[in-house]
């Protein structure tokens, strides 16, 4: 079933990432930056004047509206989410998007720094896009296709079917989310006022990519107790946390449970910061894996470390808190397995060839998921995001566009 669009999803992509999103770890604050708002504001605006009446944002930055249904059958209410903000990781400031069109398969050179120079054999998935218009930074920020791709696919599809009422859909719900790239972007969803009953990130990478699994993670904080005296009278007294500490970080595998030396389904313990002095040091580690038995166990393993350390030291101790930080997705989706087979179904009705995949991080929808909002993720079209080198192709977004839509059409269809 061949469906016609007319795409405006490129003019509102190279709109929004004009707009500085960008979020901050260090902030207490939701929104944790209050720019983050600014995009807020004109995504509501614009929905309103296609005629999406109740879109409106909340006070902690989070964008809610709703296409009601037009069909006499009872459709689950199905929402499209993706987050404003931007990796604090690299500038996204004055964004200045360059269109590279009709792209010949050669290295891209980037406009305003000529070293910054996205090659093909660092980003093979170039070569499938000869031909088809790619958009750039200009050598000195990121773009944000990370996630405002999807954000103006949402708001595309959005406009479609709000411009063709033939088209026979349940309720629709759209969810702009900040801080999704600091680790919050769920902590306030209101689920309860979105109402929808199956979700879909669309944050992931490569056109006909769907993502059915994440990391199961875990943040641990082991806290050291040493015994700090004045060093000129410390022999057979003191007991350094720091050296403690540090002969715990040494202890870890090299070559095998680390970030460095695991790929695929491998999990890993990784050391991600380290504070204190003489008396206490503290160090945060995060946990991954994507079955939650490997998870404990490494977490049981980090402990034996400790234990073994703490051994050679009679008066320190230390303390180890795990805190759950989020959980694989697969769990849950597999109890609605329509859900993934759904889209699966619309990449194939918009032309393209599903793949289903696992991604080695997380995503809102992993929090969705475990909040009661199954949610796996679909591509969106963004390549080496959080860097000066991020890329997307105005065809793969329009590919999404159509699978947003298609997706509508068939949760009615089957319903
Ligand atoms: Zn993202």
């Amino acid at each position: 079933m061949g469906m016609k669009i007319d795409y405006t999803v490129a003019e509102r992509f190279l709109k929004y990432v004009k707009i500085d999103t960008q979020s901050d770890p260090d902030s207490d604050t939701c929104p944790s930056t209050e720019k983050q708002k600014d995009l807020g504001h004109l995504l509501v605006r614009e929905l309103v004047e296609m005629g999406v009446s109740d879109a409106h944002m909340d006070d902690h930055g989070y964008v809610y509206a709703t296409i009601p249904g037009n069909s006499d059958k009872k459709v689950p209410t199905i929402c499209f989410c993706s987050h404003m903000d931007t990796s604090p990781d690299c500038s996204g400031k004055n964004v200045n998007p360059q269109v590279v069109k009709n792209y010949n398969g050669k290295d891209i050179v980037l406009l305003n720094d000529k070293t910054q120079i996205i090659k093909t054999t660092e980003h093979p998935s170039l070569l499938k896009q000869i031909g088809n218009d790619i958009i750039t930074t200009d050598g000195t920020t990121l773009l944000g296709a990370d996630n405002k791709a999807g954000v103006a696919e949402i708001m595309d599809a959005a406009n479609h079917l709000v411009k063709h009422p033939e088209i026979k859909h349940g309720t629709v719900k759209i969810l702009f989310t900040p801080d999704e790239e600091i680790g919050r972007g769920a902590d306030k969803a209101d689920l309860k006022k979105l109402g929808a009953d199956y979700a879909y990130t669309i944050d992931g990478e490569e056109l006909g990519h769907i993502e059915n699994e994440t990391f199961s993670a875990d943040g641990v904080t082991i806290s050291i107790h040493g015994v700090s005296t004045h060093p000129g009278f410390a022999k057979n007294k003191m007991e350094s946390a720091i050296k403690i500490a540090g002969e715990i970080i040494s202890a870890l595998p090299r070559y095998t449970m680390s970030p460095e030396s695991t790929e695929k389904k491998e999990g890993f313990i990784h050391p991600v910061s380290i504070s204190g002095g003489v008396e206490e040091t503290k160090i945060q580690f995060i946990i991954r894996a994507f079955e939650e038995e490997e998870l404990k166990m490494q977490e049981t393993f980090l402990k034996n470390i400790a234990v073994m350390v703490i051994k050679k030291y009679p008066h320190s101790t230390f303390d180890f808190v795990v805190k759950e930080q989020y959980r694989n997705m697969k769990k849950i989706l597999d109890k609605n397995p329509q859900i993934v087979n759904y889209a699966m179904d619309a990449m194939r009705r918009a032309g393209v060839e599903p793949v289903l995949s696992s991604i080695r991080g997380g995503t809102d929808g992993s929090r969705f998921s475990y909040m009661g909002l199954p949610c796996p993720n679909i591509f969106a079209g963004e390549h080496a995001f959080h860097s000066k080198h991020e890329w997307v192709s105005i065809q793969d977004m329009q590919k999404a566009v159509a699978t947003i839509v298609n997706l509508c059409v068939i949760w009615e269809e089957r319903s």
